[in-house]
């Protein structure tokens, strides 16, 4: 990223946050120390997801957004957890490079991602998107879900970068 001051090609990013379908940058400049912002458009993934009835469709950013955003309604996120969810998401397909990606993948994605920002949300995503037969399994996963963080009930709100995976 050139600096508009100087023209030196390094920055360092101070600060970034994520506005609709951009992202907003703070950068400093390595050479003159001059402070800029750019906004970079994330770019839209090409791919396709596969659905379950093998129907093919263009990835959607606002459909994906719109589902978590359901699920997350009246939860304690901090504002933009959702939109950087999103932007991980779009990232991380993007990174695969594949043409066509199967819409388990991406749910599965958007699960491992709101189990760990909060409990409710992701039972509520979880239920929608495997369309739970029966209240059996959805009581299944919620047991399985609180035997393994065994403090369900206290909904921590953990970032992904404390997370190693
Ligand atoms: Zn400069």
């Amino acid at each position: 990223m050139w600096c508009p001051y100087c023209g030196h090609e390094n920055s360092r990013v101070t600060d970034s946050r994520s506005v609709r379908q951009s992202i907003r940058r703070r950068r400093r400049c390595l050479e003159c120390g001059a402070r800029f912002t750019t906004q970079e458009r994330v770019e839209n993934t090409n791919a396709f997801v596969i659905k379950k009835d093998r129907r093919r469709e263009r990835f959607n950013r606002e459909k994906l957004l719109r589902g978590i955003l359901r699920a997350c309604e009246k939860r304690p996120l901090p504002s933009g957890a959702i939109e950087k969810l999103v932007d991980d998401i779009e990232a991380e397909l993007h990174r695969m490079g594949k043409s066509e990606i199967p819409s388990s993948v991406v749910g599965e994605m958007v699960m491992e991602r709101l189990l760990e920002m909060d409990h409710i949300a992701y039972i509520r995503f979880a239920s929608v998107y495997r369309a739970f037969a029966d209240i059996g399994s959805l009581k299944k996963e919620v047991d399985t879900l609180a035997t393994r963080h065994e403090i369900a009930s206290q909904l921590p709100l953990m970032s992904r970068d404390s997370h190693s995976s």
